[in-house]
Parts: C-alpha cells; sequence; structure tokens
C-alpha cells in the first residue's frame, strides 16, 4: 500500500526517473536548509584549498528531504566521482570491503541507511573510515590471516533517517553532522516553482501554494504532487495548471488541505470514533484501520504526531483537540490533561 501513496515521503517505483531530472546540480540551487547548505559550503571550500578529500559527513533526517541530493551535489562541487550504495543492499562485511578497495582518490561514497549496515560491515567501516585501511581475510579457521589492503582516501556521506539509531562509535568517525529539517510552505513553493520550470509547465501562484501546502513539508511529495496535477491538467486539455486543476487533483487524489491522506485520515477516525480518542496501543489501532503496524508505525504516525493531529502517551496514541477538529468533530473538555497524566510505569 505504502507504494501507491501519493504522500509517501519514499521513493516510489515512477519516481527515479522523475526525480533525476529534478535534482538540484549545485549548491546554489539546492533550496532552503540554510544552515546545512552554508556548513556544507564551508567544508568545501576549505577541503578545495587544502585540495584533499572532504571529511567525513553524516546527513540525517527524515525520507524526502535531499540527502541523496546533497550527496551529488558534494560530489559534482569537489568534480569527483560518487558510488551509491545501501545499508541493507550490503549484506555481508565482503561486499563493502569489494565497494570500498574500488573506490578511486577523492570519491565520494554515499551510503544510504547506513543505520542498516550489518555489524560486521559496520565494523570494517570504522578502520576504513578512521586508517583508509581495510583487512581482507584470507583462508578460514586458524589458518586464515588477515591482509591489510590500503585505501585511497574517500569521502564517505552517510545518511540516515534514525540517527539515534547509529552506535556512538560509528558517529564519532564523521567529522560532520548535518540534520536536514522539514521545509517551509514557502520553500516547498520555491521547490514546485523550479520544479515546473524545468518540467516546462506555466503554472499559477495560488496553484503551486495549494501544492506546497499538502506536501508533508518535502520536496519529494511536493514533487510528486506537481506530476500528478500536471497529468489531470494534460487530460483536462489544458497545459497552464490553475488553482482549480491542484485542488480537483489532490481531491481526487484524497490528499486533504493538510496534507493528510486515506490511510492518515481513517487512523485518526479510527482512533476518535472507535476508541473515544485514546489512549489506544499502536497494534489495535492497526488492526481498526487493516494495515499492518509497520505501516502505521513508519508512515501515518509520524506525521500526524508531528504535525499535532495525534500524540504519544506512556499509555497509547491519542487524538489531540486538532485531530477532533480536523475531522470535524468537537474535542472532549480536558483533552490536554491527557497529555500529562504518565502512566504508573512510565
Ligand atoms: P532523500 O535522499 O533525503 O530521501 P532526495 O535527495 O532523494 O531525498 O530528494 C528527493 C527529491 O526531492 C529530489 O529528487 C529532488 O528533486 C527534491 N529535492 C530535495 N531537496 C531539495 C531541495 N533542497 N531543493 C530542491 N529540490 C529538492
Amino acid at each position: 500500500m505504502s507504494e501507491e501513496r501519493l504522500v509517501n515521503p519514499q521513493s516510489g517505483n515512477d519516481d527515479a526517473a522523475a526525480e533525476h531530472a529534478l535534482r538540484p546540480k549545485t549548491l546554489g540551487d539546492f533550496i532552503g536548509q540554510h544552515r546545512v547548505r552554508e556548513q556544507i559550503d564551508v567544508l568545501l571550500t576549505a577541503a578545495r584549498k587544502r585540495d584533499a578529500a572532504a571529511d567525513h559527513i553524516l546527513l540525517s533526517g527524515p525520507p524526502g528531504l535531499g540527502k541523496t541530493t546533497l550527496a551529488m551535489i558534494l560530489a559534482s562541487e569537489m568534480q569527483a566521482p560518487i558510488r551509491i550504495s545501501s545499508g541493507p543492499a550490503i549484506t555481508h562485511a565482503g561486499d563493502l570491503a569489494a565497494i570500498l578497495s574500488s573506490l578511486v582518490e577523492g570519491e565520494i561514497f554515499f551510503l544510504d541507511e547506513i543505520h542498516r549496515l550489518p555489524r560486521p560491515a559496520e565494523e570494517l567501516l570504522y578502520l576504513a573510515m578512521e586508517d583508509f585501511r581495510v583487512d581482507v581475510v584470507v583462508g578460514k579457521g586458524p589458518g586464515a590471516t588477515a591482509i591489510p589492503l590500503q585505501l585511497p582516501r574517500f569521502t564517505l556521506v552517510g545518511a540516515t533517517t534514525r540517527a539515534g539509531l547509529l552506535p556512538s562509535p560509528l558517529r564519532d568517525r564523521f567529522g560532520f553532522t548535518a540534520h536536514l529539517d522539514f521545509y517551509e510552505e514557502s520553500e516547498l513553493e520555491e521547490v514546485i516553482s523550479r520544479s515546473a520550470t524545468l518540467l516546462g509547465l506555466t503554472i499559477d501562484k495560488s496553484a503551486i501554494a495549494e501544492i506546497a501546502s499538502r506536501s508533508r513539508g518535502t520536496p519529494r511529495i511536493a514533487n510528486r504532487l506537481l506530476r500528478r496535477v500536471r497529468d489531470f491538467a494534460q487530460v483536462q486539455g489544458s497545459n497552464a495548471l490553475s488553482h482549480q486543476h491542484a485542488k480537483a487533483a489532490l481531491d481526487m487524489y484524497e490528499v486533504d488541505a493538510k496534507g493528510l491522506d486515506r490511510l492518515d485520515r481513517s487512523v485518526l477516525i479510527a482512533l476518535i470514533e472507535r476508541f473515544g480518542g485514546g489512549p489506544v496501543g499502536l497494534s489495535t489501532l492497526a488492526i481498526a484501520v487493516g494495515e499492518e503496524t509497520e505501516t502505521v508505525e513508519s508512515v501515518a504516525e509520524p506525521f500526524l504526531v508531528r504535525n499535532g493531529f495525534m500524540a504519544r502517551t506512556p499509555r497509547g496514541r491519542i487524538a489531540t483537540a486538532m485531530g477532533w477538529e480536523h475531522v470535524g468533530r468537537t474535542p472532549p473538555a480536558g483533552i490536554a490533561t491527557l497529555f500529562d497524566t504518565p502512566a504508573p510505569d512510565a
């Protein structure tokens, strides 16, 4: 289900080619995240002055905010090649050793979802990051010997959606950590306007604002919604995207004015109508909406909580006053006190 969701911040099948075309290529084109941009700019300028590879960089933040894009920008600004892999794609330490030993001097190694790297690979990475060395084990059992292999100086760019899950020895080996935050609506408007230009579309300001407000602070979603509105307008025989197109298309795809889609709304409605607003456990809630707990936990809940529709309490999830109001219900009196009543075992 999450694959098809229009507001899924993860990259889906039809996104890859479209995203490639819309990815900013230089730091100057990268919208928002001013602090991170400034820090990276300093880092790059210093590395270029020293004529050396930049320090290892850790990028953390939710999916769709520009971590891969930044890694690619780093490579192009350093005029360095880039190798891309991800934690779950590396199943053995040997896979990682093979990649590392084939890197060239100054290469950027982008390792997405670094928190999902298997333990033995992670340990191998420590040595590689610190001493630019891997120990290749030859043979098996008591006769096995470790042959040290010198690596070229590369820059590891690790990306994670869960910085808290990284063991500290790994985190400490990054020279610089940048946290990407959700984008302001005005920044998303810039993203949409830039993408529309690249796609050769004419779009009204009010249509841009409508899409931005439903994009959950996430450029990937903004770009995807823009493409759906374009499809809708084209089917209507129009090449200019109006506010009317944006509203009608997004209503058709069931993305509401606050960016909630059908799953988010059904979670909120179940919480309110079946459980009196909670508290209720996440798995009970997932069963009530007929979804996997994992889907509700990783997709609907973070958005609902971050935007104040739902709250986590030690006794379970509760709907906030805003959550009640969003589904057209009056919040019960005294709802705020629920937030500060810890469970006896909390
Ligand atoms: P992540 O790696 O964090 O999941 P990506 O770097 O793949 O996210 O970004 C997803 C898409 O969003 C990219 O294709 C790019 O077009 C767009 N995007 C992300 N950040 C920005 C930004 N700051 N400015 C413009 N477009 C962006």
